[in-house]
């Protein structure tokens, strides 16, 4: 069971000690919902007990992990408030940070294991390798690595190097049981034989995940390892390596995995399968189109209509935004982009796998620091429920200051392609306060996007325009309401009210019947802010050059219907 917490410190071994978590991400590119989690919880528990939370990136891949991938990673933590003490940018006493600057140290302890003969060099070649694989696969055996009689010596590593071989350092993994105490699990087992002697460097002279991670857990005094299930197969190599190198095992926590809607993994590949099905969904899709949007060939995107290649995400974005298709979120980032709050983020996402005991579940983040709690986190998979989300999102636009809502809506149009990056920070708070009760600032956006348009960019939705300016007499309406702004001074919001609402009294009809049109004429559709706060915001020159254009452009098809 968890240990108990006495006030600040973690109590372990009869000492006390502050607790250190980390968050360790392989940088490849956006921060994942998944790692968005890890790294909550990792901050909740350093900031609960007050604590330490390290952010260690771990760039041993040479290959793939690259420094603007970390930025990335960087970029979408502090998005989302989470702050780390020690790590890249704000440094501290157990640096570097950054895996890749810390191969001196790796390799002193690589010596270490070396000298004590718990580890030896390699020198197989990959076809070597696969054809040992393949033998375990015909005897219908677990492939281990067979450990030679004799160990290696330097000048064999000098005769592989002379011959051009990959050499590598595999550890003597022990063939023994090996239990995990993992605090959301309990007691572990893992029989011996389960694992083989795996590498611990590798040719490049780079140390693998399970080396590094164990030489800086111990370094960077650990005391808590927060981490997804999926690493819990790698649990034992570490508590093994633990024991080689004379280092304490630390306290694990694996999470609850977190699924999809759809029953799978959250992943990327679910963006592609939402973008097929809608493309498959359009009649008489023009696909030539679509693959230049693209910019890829039609075969390409034939190709991955037709599940035989995938395409890159930038490319599944782009083409999604032409089509006006909304893509599953995935990546931090994607939640940025579509109008969440960080806030709601959080509050969402330490939800998954983790109970906050009590009754209330829309919490300020220093209420989830003050109730998290170890022991409430959960065995069993966790949803991830985006209706729950949207709902979130929805309370936190409501609960979070004036000035905040501000900074994130600014951030937001920033990197969205809106009219509205042209208006100031008072036009902003007016329009943050008129859309009031909104779902997300995408929404917000959609909403008031027609204000700052030009008169004559006003795309009409045809079914707006069948409905409410073509039956009824709503354009014979339009023209009445034309006629009395025009009449009247300035256009306050309390002016247009009482004009509207007269009109609506002296035709017998609901107020609906009269502001819709006009509706309609200054932003093409039906669904706008209050429509009083439009008009005011929108002036009356404005509004009165969007109602002649949209009289304009329909009298014909008006008096059509008219003779029918
Ligand atoms: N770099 C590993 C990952 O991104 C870290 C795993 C761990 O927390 O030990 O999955």
């Amino acid at each position: 069971m968890a240990e108990k917490f006495n006030g600040e410190l973690a109590r372990r071994g009869g000492l006390v000690e502050p607790v250190v978590t980390r968050f360790a991400p392989s940088p490849t590119g956006y921060l994942h919902v998944g790692g968005a989690r890890t790294a909550l919880f990792c901050w909740l528990m350093a900031k609960h007990t007050g604590g330490t939370m390290i952010l260690r990136i771990e760039d041993t891949d040479q290959k793939r992990n690259t420094p603007a991938a970390t930025q990335q990673v960087i970029d979408d933590l502090r998005w989302l408030g989470i702050e780390w003490d020690e790590g890249p940018e704000v440094d501290g006493p157990n640096g570097p940070y950054f895996q890749s600057q810390r191969l001196d140290i790796y390799q002193k302890y690589t010596q270490k294991l070396l000298d004590a003969d718990l580890a030896y060099y390699c020198f197989d070649t990959p076809e070597e390798l696969e054809a040992t694989r393949k033998e375990s696969q015909a005897k219908k055996e677990n492939f281990l690595y067979r450990r030679p009689e004799k160990l290696p010596d330097e000048k064999d590593v000098e005769k592989a190097r002379a011959e051009g071989r990959p050499v590598v350092i595999r550890f003597c993994m022990p063939n023994e049981e090996i239990i995990v105490n993992d605090i959301v699990r309990g007691e572990v087992k893992f029989p011996a034989g389960e694992f083989g002697d795996f590498i611990i460097c590798k040719s490049d002279g780079y140390p693998t995940y399970h080396f590094a991670c164990v030489v800086d857990d111990m370094l960077m005094k650990i005391t808590h390892v927060i981490r997804g299930q999926e690493h819990l197969m790698n649990t034992p190599c570490h508590i093994a390596l633990q024991k080689a190198l004379g280092f304490r095992t630390p306290n694990y926590v694996h999470m609850s995995v977190t699924i999809s809607e759809g029953g799978g993994k959250l992943s990327k590949r679910e963006r592609g399968k939402t973008l097929v099905k809608a493309i498959k969904q359009i009649p008489n899709a023009d696909l030539e189109k679509i693959a230049s949007v693209g910019g890829i060939t039609s075969d390409e995107l034939n190709d991955f209509l037709n599940g035989k290649s995938q395409i890159e995400q930038e490319i599944i974005s782009a083409i999604a935004d032409y089509l006006g298709v909304h893509l599953p979120e995935i990546n931090v980032v994607d939640f940025f982009e579509s109008g969440y709050l960080p806030e709601a983020m959080v509050n969402f996402i330490a939800l998954l796998g983790w109970s906050s005991g009590g009754k209330k579940e829309i919490m300020t983040k220093d209420e989830l620091i003050e109730a998290f709690d170890l022991a409430r986190l959960t065995k069993t998979n966790s949803l991830f429920d985006r209706d729950k989300l949207l709902a979130f999102n929805t309370e936190h636009m409501k609960l979070v200051d004036k000035e905040t809502l501000l900074g994130h809506f600014k951030k937001y149009l920033a990197v969205i392609d809106s009219p509205i990056q042209k208006a100031d920070d008072d036009m902003l708070k007016r329009i943050l306060q008129i859309n009031e009760g909104a779902k997300t600032l995408e929404m917000v956006e959609h909403k008031s996007r027609f204000l700052f348009l030009d008169n004559d960019k006003i795309e009409y939705d045809e079914k707006a325009v069948q409905k409410v300016l073509l039956k009824d007499n709503g354009l014979a309406m339009l023209q009445i309401i034309r006629d009395r702004l025009d009449a009247m001074g300035e256009l306050s919001e309390k002016a247009v009210e009482d004009m509207l609402r007269g009109l609506a009294e002296e035709k017998q009809v609901g107020l609906g019947k009269v502001a819709q049109p006009l509706r309609v004429a200054i932003c093409g559709n039906t669904i706008s802010p209050p429509i009083f706060d439009s008009i005011q915001l929108l002036g009356k020159e404005n509004t009165l050059i969007r109602i002649d254009n949209t009289l304009q452009k329909f009298a014909a098809e008006n008096a059509k219907n008219a003779e029918k």
